[in-house]
């Protein structure tokens, strides 16, 4: 057993560790609790659709790219990629639609269309965001934030991007465009990072340039062609995947695991990768002392939003949407007030909707299409079938009037998941979607460390630590991870 090491949790950060560990020739055991791989992106296939479960957006293709080819393999080895004309299309009001084209002198003329000069000021703006995106990315990112490299990330974050630290992306977007909507597409790709526009540093525009230059893509088929293009990989690696195994207990010699429980069997190893929730293997399979973080860290840390999702099969064609649509139509700063201030439910919130069937018609039976909503919520509010209801009907109502059309009685299959089944299902931690919130305090170094101070062989991997949430942060969290463990299993 002198290479045996484990990895919970089949999410993308959990298989892609597993995949790096299994290429420097570990066998890896690969434990999730659930019978389906992909965590967070599984997939819900009900009555001919094909409903991806979380994420929908497939940004920094180079990222996946990068993955692929760090095992001489390609994306284009596994799935097909398209890139989406237009990337989004975002609702005002009934009569304000704006689609964002994916083309780039189309969408500075869109820019000018609203207000007078700004696709110059979006040029500018973008030229300064594809620097970070390209330092950020290229040296940050791939940066563990770890040990020593803890001292030169924090340099390398002040020296590199001092204005862009302390000063907010909202200030930021502000001082290159005026009008409301236009503020509010440059803000739009903070709302991935979990936390309010004020709240971010100016550092994350490097997300417009990954949003409107490098583009939103798809894998046809869903992003679960994703999950099982890594299942493959891992297998192909010679990795071992336990699925419905959900690890229980660990059992410790001096200062390190030795063993693995799962509710099924045991599992002896040299190293484990955490990439189940970074506070559940803390706090319920760990004890006290040694834990990295106390309750009272979890408590004070901001949390990404939780989600409301509704998967919807409806038995029609829609009419007036794309791909991808952002419904704005409703009071931004009321609703993340009531996710990141006083968190309660909100009553007109703004929501986001897929409809991957308008691209693919492998998800839906033709003539069908399916829809997946989602409605960004505080994490560890109450949650019932009541108060779902209630946000459904308000939902439904505006996407029916906005859209000019009725879907109510066309719904033939319908599923909701929210703060309840994170919690069931993946252990997250007071139900949250995306992690941890990118805010300044939360950044690079900042976050949940990848190793364990007082376990020598436990190692955490996922969006709840560097470098944060999102799926390229978690194939890139997986490498960070598994490079550790190499580290430590060659000394
Ligand atoms: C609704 C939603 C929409 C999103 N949209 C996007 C998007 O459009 N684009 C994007 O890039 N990102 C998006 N994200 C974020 C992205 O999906 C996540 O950042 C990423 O999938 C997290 O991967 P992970 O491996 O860290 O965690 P997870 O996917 O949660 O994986 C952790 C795994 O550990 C397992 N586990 C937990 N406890 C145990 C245990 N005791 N034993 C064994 N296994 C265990 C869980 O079942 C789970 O499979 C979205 C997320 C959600 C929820």
């Amino acid at each position: 057993m002198d290479k045996r090491v484990t990895v919970i949790g089949g999410g993308f950060s959990g298989l892609s560790a597993a995949c790096y560990l299994a290429k420097e020739g570990y066998r890896v055991d690969l434990l999730e609790k659930n019978e389906q791989l992909g965590g967070r992106a599984r997939v819900l296939a009900e009555e001919g659709f094909k409903f991806d479960m979380g994420p929908s957006w497939y940004w920094m293709p180079e990222v996946f790219e990068n993955f692929f080819s760090d095992f001489s393999t390609s994306v284009s080895d596994y799935y097909k990629l398209v890139r989406l004309d237009p990337s989004y299309r975002v609702f005002y009001s009934n009569d304000e639609i704006i689609d964002i084209p994916a083309d780039w002198e189309a969408l500075k003329a869109l820019f000018n269309s609203i207000e007078s000069g700004s696709g110059a000021k979006l040029e500018a703006f973008m030229k300064e965001a594809e620097r970070k995106y390209k330092l950020g990315v290229g040296k940050l990112v791939y940066n563990s934030g770890s040990s020593y490299t803890d001292y030169i990330s924090a340099e390398l974050i002040l020296g590199l991007f001092q204005n862009e630290v302390f000063s907010s992306i909202s200030k930021h977007v502000r001082k290159f465009v005026k009008d409301p909507r236009l503020v509010r597409i440059l803000e739009f790709p903070v709302l991935f990072l979990g936390a309010k526009p004020e709240n971010t540093p100016a550092l994350y525009s490097l997300m417009n340039y990954a949003d409107l230059k490098l583009g939103t893509w798809y894998p046809m088929g869903g992003m679960g062609k994703v999950v099982e293009a890594m299942r493959d990989l891992f297998v192909q690696l010679g990795g071992e995947i336990h699925t419905g195994e959900e690890v229980v207990r660990f059992d410790f010699g001096t200062k390190k695991i030795n063993t693995v429980e799962s509710a099924k069997d045991f599992y002896k190893t040299k190293a484990v990768v955490g990439g189940a929730d970074y506070h559940f293997i803390e706090n319920q399979l760990l004890p006290d002392n040694f834990r990295n973080y106390s309750e009272s860290y979890w408590d004070s840390r901001v949390l990404a939003p939780s989600a409301l999702l509704f998967y919807l099969g409806v038995n029609k064609r829609i009419d007036g949407i794309q791909h991808h649509n952002l419904f704005f139509d409703a009071d931004f700063s009321e609703h993340a007030k009531l996710i990141y201030d006083t968190p309660s439910w909100p009553e007109n919130p703004l929501f986001y909707v897929s409809a991957p069937s308008k691209t693919d018609p492998e998800v839906a039976p033709e003539g069908h299409e399916n829809l997946t909503i989602l409605v960004p919520l505080a994490p560890g509010l109450e949650d019932n079938e009541s108060l779902r209801e209630k946000c459904f009907e308000t939902i439904l109502n505006r996407f029916e009037d906005i859209t000019g059309q009725s879907i109510r009685n066309n719904i033939v299959y319908r599923k909701s998941f929210g703060h309840r089944e994170f919690i069931s299902d993946y252990n997250s931690f007071k139900g949250n979607a995306y992690g941890l919130a990118n805010t300044l305090k939360q950044t690079g170094p900042l976050k949940p460390r990848l190793r364990n101070k007082k376990i020598r062989n436990l190692f955490y991997t996922g969006q709840l630590t560097v470098p944060g949430p999102g799926v390229p942060p978690s194939l890139i969290s997986g490498k960070l991870a598994a490079d550790e463990v190499n580290q430590f299993l060659k000394n």
